[in-house]
């Protein structure tokens, strides 16, 4: 349902989003076929604290030995009690939902990340604080590749290119800015965290439909 990402630089690898019930199978897998071992992962970066996000936090962390890197008030979500109001509060009821069924674990976050965060991962990512799906959503940039890890802006598949529930934005007051900032960064790549095809370019080429501006490609 949704996807995290290894970033693999031999012994400084890095996981965007630690993902949901089930992905410890396929993380370990994948860790695996790459002939790595798991604490070459250096760090966690999270999008946000949703829990399809941070499921397997407090798993990966143990397994890792990994830091957690977040905005901090995505502390809140990690830990289960963000004081959801409005019609977001199904999102709570959600994630409590999960919470209970899949044991969830939560995690500390080690180092907290602000808007232009110059991270030392990857050959160097910069945090792109995105807020609207959440107060501390970000994104991550790679300039060496032109790629933006976009998290939860927009759901990418072919049948079904939207922009978040509205039962799961906290603050949706704060997309347009948000788009507006990714627009002005016009990375030639994105990758969202939930899509079908891993293709950069079709994906900024959807996101940019989705919100009525021009393709900068
Ligand atoms: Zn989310
Ligand atoms: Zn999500």
């Amino acid at each position: 349902m949704g996807c995290c990402h290894l970033l693999e630089d031999s012994d400084a690898s890095v996981m965007i989003d630690a993902g949901m019930i089930g992905e410890p199978f396929l993380i370990k897998r994948l860790v695996q076929q790459l002939g790595l071992n798991p604490t070459s992962i250096k760090a966690i970066l999270l999008t946000h604290g949703h829990l399809d996000h941070a499921g397997n936090l407090a798993w990966l962390k143990e397994w890792t030995g990994a830091r957690v890197f977040a905005h901090a008030e995505e502390h809140r979500h990690i830990n289960g009690d963000y004081p959801y109001t409005g019609i977001n509060r199904w999102c709570g009821r959600l994630e409590a939902a999960g919470r209970f069924l899949f044991r969830y674990r939560p995690a500390a976050i080690d180092e907290f990340i602000t808007d232009l965060q110059e991270l030392p991962f990857w050959g160097g990512l910069r945090v792109i604080h995105l807020p609207g799906h959440t107060l501390g959503h970000c994104g991550f940039y790679s300039a060496k590749h032109d790629l933006l890890f976009s998290g939860d802006m927009m759901a990418s598949y072919f049948f079904n290119v939207h922009k978040p529930w509205a039962i799961l934005n906290s603050c949706p007051a704060e997309f347009p800015t948000s788009v507006e900032k990714i627009r002005q960064l016009a990375p030639r790549l994105m990758i969202p965290s939930h899509y079908d095809f891993r293709d950069g370019e079709l994906h900024r080429r959807r996101f940019c439909r989705l919100n009525a501006i021009q393709d900068w490609g």
